[in-house]
């Protein structure tokens, strides 16, 4: 990394400021403020005694800490795929065959009308974290029905597939069950093959193609609007030429995500990975940079919540406050079949982790203790600059690390805190260069859902 200690203006000696070079020019955040500055109009404004009022001030007005939103249960319903990706979490916890009893589904309803009962705005179930499922469309259809009779439009059912099983008639089939979908696209084909290959051996992307294709000719804009989900493997996935491929394929919303460890077996990335998967985040702003700076919107669809860098962005834009990484364990949940709970997919399987059941609700012990582990009640996250950005990170990753709930991965901080430098240098320098691009940038954050 070319990443290197600045220095910090006079006169704000005490307060909690992350100052940084990073490719020749240097940068400042002040954690209290939740601001961005250059460095040379953060001299200037400091030496004319502004700067220390204009970061007091901007304190005062702290940002409130979002509602919970939106809750989500990952359904791990479909017990097995026609794909076998090297970085899949559900391998090792697959049931294929396992039935769902109609009282489980009617229980797992239940279970959702509790969140919004407890102050979520909707829930949202996703059939496929564990597999394919559109190899089981009867099981969507039983899901579909039950929510349907409630009558609640606050409960929405959605899935996320590989893509390689949609045709245009299941198409028209997800449209009749009005399902919202999720495409697993990892980018360019040598990018996508490199994971996502047929438990044969053969690549998959020539494969999806044809669906995203069939999802684009639909009469939903929810379908024609597909998301792109798509995970980066160190050292293969670039994020800016990932994003410009799919921006070429028309996508208007992705998120990406480094590959996550698996719980009980997969390795802790190493500290080479991590650096390796951070430096591309550099290349990454430097193309957001420009096509902001030239009035391009299109990159903008990798902001939001749900992408790493996009969450930075977001952060810096709203000033928000994190208190936590994600809504695993108390307004996120994994399902079993069999109803048993988990705080979210990539916990599933562990039975140190099963947190209750949609019949008998959740284990109050472990609610409270993803309840009470926010960014402030962890001992490393205390004295973080990125913490209000970040939130205290993924806690099943910090679980497979070997830590705890409260002690975060450190390789993953890294990275993380790597990405938010990224994202203060973007802001930073949009705001510098460009009046245009940055009104286009803080128009989409004000606008996106949280
Ligand atoms: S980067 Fe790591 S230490 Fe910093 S807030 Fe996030 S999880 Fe905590
Ligand atoms: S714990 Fe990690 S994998 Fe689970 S929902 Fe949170 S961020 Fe995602």
């Amino acid at each position: 990394m070319s990443e290197t200690r600045a220095e910090v203006p006079p006169g704000l000696e005490g307060r909690e400021i992350e100052a940084f070079s990073l490719r020749g020019e240097s940068f400042l955040f002040d954690v209290a403020s939740g601001l961005a500055l250059g460095a040379a109009a953060a001299h200037e404004a400091a030496a004319s005694g502004v700067l220390a009022e204009v970061l007091d001030a901007a304190a005062a007005d702290e940002q409130p800490a979002p509602p919970p939103g939106r809750g989500h249960l990952a359904l791990m319903w479909a017990g097995e795929c026609n794909l076998a990706c090297t970085y899949c979490h559900a391998e090792t916890a697959r049931q294929p065959g396992v039935e769902v009893e109609p009282q489980t589904l009617a229980d797992t309803v239940s279970f959702a009308e509790r969140l919004l009962g407890n102050g979520c705005e909707r829930v949202v179930f996703t059939f496929g974290f564990d597999g394919e499922p559109l190899l089981h469309l009867p099981r969507l259809r039983s899901l579909v029905e039950a929510v349907r009779q409630t009558g609640d439009a606050r409960l929405r059912c959605s899935i996320t597939t590989n893509g390689t099983l949609l045709t245009p008639d299941r198409v028209k089939e997800l449209e009749r069950l009005e399902v919202d979908v999720g495409l697993s696209l990892d980018g360019p084909r040598e990018v996508h093959d490199a994971a996502r290959r047929f438990p044969s051996g053969d690549p998959s992307y020539d494969a999806v193609l044809p669906g995203l294709f069939a999802l684009r000719q639909s009469r939903l804009p929810s379908l024609r609007r597909v998301p792109a989900f798509v995970t980066l493997v160190p050292g293969i996935g670039r994020p800016a030429l990932v994003a410009e491929h799919l921006i070429d394929l028309g996508f208007h919303r992705f998120t990406m995500v480094p590959a996550r460890p698996r719980m009980g077996s997969g390795p802790v990335p190493g500290a080479q990975q991590t650096a390796t998967l951070a430096e591309t985040y550099g290349e990454y702003a430097d193309r957001l940079l420009e096509a902001l700076a030239e009035g391009d919107r299109r990159f903008l669809a990798g902001i939001n919540p749900g992408d790493l860098f996009g969450r930075s962005v977001l952060g810096l834009c709203r000033r928000s406050r994190s208190r936590y990484g994600c809504a695993a364990g108390r307004h996120e949940f994994a399902v079993g079949p069999d109803g048993a709970l988990y705080p979210c997919h990539a916990f599933y399987g562990a039975p140190k982790w099963a947190c209750g059941s949609v019949s008998q609700g959740l284990d109050a012990t472990l609610a409270t203790e993803f309840a009470e582990a926010t960014v402030e009640a962890k001992s490393a996250c205390a004295s973080c600059w990125a913490r209000h950005l970040c939130g205290g990170g993924c806690v099943a990753s910090a679980v497979v690390s070997g830590k705890g709930l409260r002690s975060p991965d450190e390789q993953r901080c890294a990275l993380i805190r790597a990405v938010a430098r990224e994202a203060v240098r973007l802001c930073v320098l949009l705001g510098e260069q460009s009046e245009q691009g940055l009104a286009l940038l803080m128009d989409h954050a004000a606008s996106v859902d949280l």
